[in-house]
Formats: structure tokens, C-alpha cells, sequence
């Protein structure tokens, strides 16, 4: 056992650490006890480790906590636990040197970065930075331990100018004291000795720290004597109003990380509760998922889905829903490399524990064990969402299946997984969701491929009339009214072995127009063109029309209307697309058309049916027609003519 008070000096890395993040953290202090309450736990969390092999060490002491203990008078804040301490030969190696190859990785690319300029505070408050943080608070850091099944206690001090003592010391039991006597308070600065401060960051930094840490609380409790108080002095009056002031131990953090326990341990309603407790919705939640993965990629993972979709879910700014931790430990919110874009309303926490705390967000992206949480939990997610009952699945898809949809884009790797979970309305349907697999199965055999239709409502596109020959037909189209709905088919293309054809584009192959009948009107639409010419490319006889007169397609790798509509609205400007006009060749208005194109070519009233003709085929397709005025004049003398 050593005896005397001994000198020992920094290793340079240690010297050069210190610096560094007591001048970069100056803005975030508080970190030093999240740090140390970190430090605390592991401690236990080791000493219980232990005892599974060696039960001797713990002793009566198994009531495991973290005690803070703020002292006003003279300027001290400690922070002690009952874990596992730390004999002589522990000290040295582990305060004074730096073991840990994180804080080594952390100080490279410190180093990276100060060549890059200002970088270095940003990066330092995204880090854990261990147990040298107590000296940004600070003037001297004192450290009594005494290790489990240990008799000797010895006290480490140091006040961060290179060089630190140890000497034997007295504990009465197990654990370690970390007593840190602070730096002045300037006015501005956090009083880490006020209760409401150690309170805050407690609840914000430590809260799901598994041990209780705890402080002693005084308060004023309960009056004795006071107005209805059945204590008379010794006049018979009741006696006054007396305030008794005690101290109590209060447990400062929840403890509630329920993630880390067994699935069988935590009941519905703990389940419930957590969530409102970290999502700030008063909805249950839909479902949640909570599993462990073991292994090469280890991390525990709780996970719900809301029951209602958030206001802000399409919100560019929106923060994402998961949490990342270590080890009950705090880490971050909002992880966007977590998890992606289009299961962004997923909300919950991550806890990796290999992650160490010395994590930034510039370096969580290119982080191996990261993406492969990320890729996992992807995985795990469209699981959860296949095995739901379909009435809950119907809840989800109505609530969050257009963000889901965003996935068939951008994840290429799950677009056939995430195709199977895509839900339609289709003209067949009846208002309700079909899978792909169930509207592909229940074709007309005659239907040898998928036909969609794109659209703001669902009212519009079904009564579209591009849609007359196919529904003659007894085919089904898909009706696709969220905007995501073209990403999702440029990237989709075919299902089940067939295509996905625009119902609005392009000719259709099941119907062509009669080649005589087209042939002897092709001066009429060649006149008519010339009336139309700034607002259409062509004007065609229709393959998709049956009994409307007219409407309005692209070419097959034309956008969509919907899709420049779409444009239009994000602020862009899509290329002018001029559209084809196509007519219905078998509708007696193109035969009457004709035989006043015959007797005259080149009359008002055959301009004004041209427009006309354009401006219903706008207005079939729920567009805006440009001079409405004009239009209803038009429509208001031909209903009085045919009246006549
Ligand atoms: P880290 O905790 O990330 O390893 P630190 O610099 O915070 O790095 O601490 C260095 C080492 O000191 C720890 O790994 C641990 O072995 C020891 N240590 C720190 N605090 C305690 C404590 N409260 N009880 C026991 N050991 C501790």
C-alpha cells in the first residue's frame, strides 16, 4: 500500500486536451457533469459486471445510485457513486493519461479541423469528452475512490496546470467521489451549485441514466398549527402557523430507458407513456417496435408510429424523430443519419453503445456502424409495417403512406419491398386501397398492363376523359393523386411483370381511331391547329375517348399536367409544354365541325369552336381555362341556338 503523497505529471496528450476543450467549450459548461454522471454509471454498471463472477464485493451496498452534492458556502459540487472505484494502480493509468482511443481519434480530427478554421468548439460540443471536462468548471478537481473488496481509499487532486497528486485517503465504503471546487461564478455564468441548474441539466443531458441520481433537497413542508389547526396554546387559541424545513433525498431523472430493458418487462402503458414523453404527442401511438440486435452491429432500438401525422410532416425544415443514445446516455436528437427521409415520422430512440459518445453529426454520416444501424433499422421497419393487421395498416397507409411512397425514389435497394406496402385507389375500387399484388391479380386478362392516371383529386382524374375507352373496356386504372405519385412511377416502371402506361399520354394500343374517318378529317385538324397554334402541338383523333368530345394529352415523355402543375406550384418553371389536342373522331360535333369546314374554311364561328374544343378539354381535366369570360359567352349563345 502506498503511503505518501506523490507528485506525477500529465502526459502531454492529457496537457494538450485540457487546453483544448477549456477553450472550446466555454459555451457549453454544463457537459462536465453529464460527463461525470456518465462516468458514475459505467462505474456501476462495471461493479455489477463484476458481481456476477465475484458477489463478495458488493457487500450490504447494493442500493446503487449517483449522489450530487452541491455545497453554496464553499463552492464545491461533487458528484459520487457506489460503482466499482479504482485502486491505486487505477488511477494512474486511467486519470492522468488518456486510455481511451476515442479521446485520441477525437484529438486528430481536432487537429484536421483547426487547419480549416473556427471549426473546433462546434466539433467539441458534439463529443464526449470525458472526465477532463470537470475542469472547464473547475479550479480543482479532487477525486476520492476506494475500489470494491478494496480496504484502502486514495485521493487523486489536481488543478489542471500539468501535474496531479495521489495519497491514501478514507472512504467509508466503495465508489468514488468526484469533488469539483469551482472556478468563481462571473455574473452572467450558471451557478452549479443553484438546485434548479443541476436540476435542468440533469433532466436534459441524464435523465434516462438507469441509476437514481439523486440530491439532497431542503423545503419548507407541511405547516404545523396555522387557522385550522387542532393545536391550541396554552390560552385556547390555535397555535400559529410554524414551517418545518427539511431536507430530503429527491431522484432527479426518470430513469425510464425503457428501451433497454426486456420487451416482457415493460407494460402498455409504459409503452404509451414513453412515447408521450418523448414525442409530445397526446395520441397513442399507431404501434411500436422494440427490439436488441447482438452481434457485429449491437444497439437496442424503441420505435413507434404515430397515430396521426404531424402538421409539419412535409415541411423541409421538419426535424426528424429519433434520438440517438449510448448507454442511456444522451447523445443527440433529431438523427437524421439514422434513419431515412420517407420513414421520417417514425419516432423514437436508438441506443448504440459502441458509440462511446465521441460522436459529431459531421462524422455520424461516413460512421460504419451508423449506416449499418441505419440499413437495419430500415429493414426492421418495413418488417413491422408488412405484419401490421390490415385495419392498422389502413390507419398507417391513410395517415403516412405518401411519405412511405417517397422510398420507391430513393431507396432502390427496398423499392420492390416498398412497392408490396404501396396502397391505390383505382377506378374499380370503390374509394378503397388495393395493394398492387391484388390489382394486378384481378385484371381483365385482356389488360396487359398498368394504368395510371396523376391528379390534385380524386374526383378529377376518375372522371377524367382519358379514361372513356379503358373503363368501356373493363380495364382498371390506378388513380394517383399525391404528388410524390410521379416520382414513384418513373422509378417503379413495371410490377408483377407489367408496365406501368400513362393513361393521359401517349396513344393508347387497345383502340385506334378509324384510319378512314381520320384520314378524310385531316384538313380540319390541320385548320384547327392553326387556330390553336400558341396553346397546342397537334391536334389528333383520340384513342382514349369515348364519349367526350375532347381532351388534352402529352406525349409519352411529356410531363404530366399534374407534374407541371406541380412545378409551377414549387416556384420552378417547367419548359412550356405545349400539349396535344385530341378530338373524338366518332362524336357528331367533329362531323358537324367538318361540314362547316367544307362550305367555308376560314370562318369566326369555326375559330370559335376550335377554342371552344380546347377550353372543355381544360376544363375536364380540372385546369384553368384562360378567359373564362369568352368561354361562357361561347357556351351561352350555342345553348340558345340549340334551344331555338
Ligand atoms: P471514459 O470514461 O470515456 O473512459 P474518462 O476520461 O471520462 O474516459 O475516464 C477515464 C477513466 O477513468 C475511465 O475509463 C474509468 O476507468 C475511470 N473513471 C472515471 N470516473 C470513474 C468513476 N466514477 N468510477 C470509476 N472509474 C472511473
Amino acid at each position: 500500500m502506498e503511503k505518501e503523497k506523490k507528485t506525477f505529471q500529465f502526459k502531454t496528450e492529457v496537457k494538450q486536451f485540457m487546453n483544448l476543450i477549456i477553450n472550446s467549450l466555454y459555451s457549453h459548461p454544463e457537459i462536465f457533469l453529464r460527463e461525470l454522471i456518465s462516468n458514475a454509471s459505467d462505474a456501476i454498471d462495471r461493479l455489477k459486471f463484476k458481481a456476477q463472477t465475484d458477489p463478495e464485493i458488493l457487500g450490504s451496498d447494493t442500493e446503487y445510485k449517483i449522489k450530487i452534492t452541491p455545497d453554496k458556502k464553499n463552492r464545491t459540487l461533487t458528484v459520487s457513486d457506489n460503482g466499482i472505484g479504482m485502486t491505486y494502480d487505477e488511477i494512474i493509468d486511467n486519470i492522468g493519461t488518456i486510455a481511451r482511443s476515442g479521446t485520441a481519434a477525437f484529438l486528430e480530427a481536432v487537429e484536421k479541423s483547426k487547419n480549416q478554421g473556427a471549426l473546433v468548439p462546434e466539433l467539441i460540443g458534439q463529443f464526449g469528452v470525458g472526465f477532463y471536462s470537470a475542469f472547464i468548471v473547475a479550479e480543482k478537481v479532487t477525486v476520492v475512490t476506494r475500489a470494491a473488496g478494496q480496504d484502502n481509499a486514495y485521493r487523486w487532486e489536481s488543478t489542471g496546470d500539468g501535474s496531479y497528486t495521489v495519497e491514501p485517503a478514507q472512504r467509508r465504503s466503495r465508489g468514488t467521489d468526484v469533488i469539483l471546487t469551482l472556478k468563481p461564478v462571473q455574473p452572467d455564468d450558471q451557478d452549479f451549485t443553484e438546485e434548479w441548474t443541476i436540476r435542468h441539466i440533469i433532466k436534459t443531458h441524464s435523465d434516462f441514466v438507469s441509476y437514481p441520481i439523486v440530491m439532497d433537497v431542503e423545503r419548507e413542508e407541511a405547516e404545523v398549527g396555522g387557522k385550522e389547526s387542532k393545536l391550541l396554546d396554552k390560552d385556547g387559541k390555535p397555535v400559529a402557523a410554524q414551517k418545518k424545513r427539511v431536507v430530503r433525498e429527491e431522484t432527479l431523472n426518470s430513469m425510464k430507458a425503457i428501451w433497454a430493458k426486456d420487451k416482457k418487462e415493460v407494460s402498455e402503458e409504459e409503452y404509451k407513456d414513453f412515447y408521450t414523453h418523448i414525442s409530445h404527442d397526446w395520441n397513442p401511438p399507431l404501434s411500436h417496435l422494440h427490439f436488441k440486435m447482438e452481434g457485429v452491429t449491437e444497439y437496442s432500438a424503441l420505435l413507434y408510429i404515430p397515430s396521426t401525422a404531424p402538421f409539419d410532416l412535409f415541411f423541409p425544415e421538419r426535424k426528424h424523430g429519433i434520438a440517438l443514445y449510448c448507454r442511456r446516455i444522451f447523445i443527440m436528437d433529431d438523427c437524421k443519419e439514422l434513419i431515412p427521409e420517407y420513414l421520417r415520422f417514425i419516432k423514437g430512440v436508438v441506443d448504440a453503445p459502441d458509440l462511446n459518445l465521441n460522436i459529431s453529426r459531421e462524422i455520424l454520416q461516413q460512421d460504419a456502424l451508423v449506416r449499418n444501424i441505419r440499413k437495419n433499422l430500415v429493414l426492421k421497419i418495413i418488417d413491422h409495417l408488412e405484419h401490421l393487421a390490415p385495419q392498422e395498416y389502413e390507419k398507417f397507409y391513410n395517415e403516412f403512406g405518401a411519405v412511405l411512397k417517397e422510398g420507391i425514389h430513393s431507396d432502390p435497394v427496398n423499392r420492390e419491398k416498398l412497392a408490396e406496402l404501396c396502397r391505390f385507389k383505382t377506378t374499380k375500387s370503390e374509394g378503397k386501397w388495393v395493394s398492387l399484388k391484388d390489382y394486378v391479380a384481378n385484371l381483365p386478362s385482356e389488360q396487359k398492363e398498368i394504368y395510371y392516371i396523376t391528379g390534385d383529386t380524386l374526383s378529377t382524374i376518375a372522371n377524367s376523359p382519358h379514361l372513356e375507352t379503358l373503363r368501356d373496356k373493363g380495364f382498371d386504372v390506378l388513380l394517383m393523386t399525391d404528388p410524390v405519385d410521379e416520382f414513384v412511377i418513373q422509378a417503379l416502371r413495371e410490377y408483377g411483370g407489367k408496365k406501368l402506361v400513362s393513361a393521359e399520354k401517349g396513344e393508347l394500343d387497345i383502340q385506334k381511331p378509324d384510319a378512314d374517318k381520320k384520314k378524310a378529317y385531316s384538313a380540319l385538324f390541320e385548320k384547327i391547329t392553326a387556330h390553336l397554334q400558341d396553346r397546342v402541338k397537334e391536334v389528333k383523333p383520340s384513342s382514349h375517348l369515348k364519349e367526350s368530345v375532347a381532351c388534352l394529352s402529352g406525349d409519352t415523355y411529356d410531363l404530366s399536367a399534374y407534374m407541371e402543375k406541380l412545378l409551377k406550384a414549387s416556384g420552378q418553371k417547367p419548359p412550356r409544354n405545349k400539349r396535344i389536342l385530341e378530338l373524338n373522331i366518332a362524336h357528331p360535333v367533329i362531323e358537324k365541325m367538318q361540314k362547316i369546314f367544307e362550305k367555308d374554311n376560314d370562318t369566326e364561328e369555326l375559330k370559335a369552336y376550335s377554342e371552344l374544343l380546347f377550353d372543355l378539354a381544360l376544363v375536364a381535366e380540372g385546369g384553368k381555362i384562360e378567359n373564362p369570360a369568352r368561354f361562357s359567352k361561347t357556351v351561352g349563345e350555342l345553348m340558345a341556338r340549340a334551344m331555338a
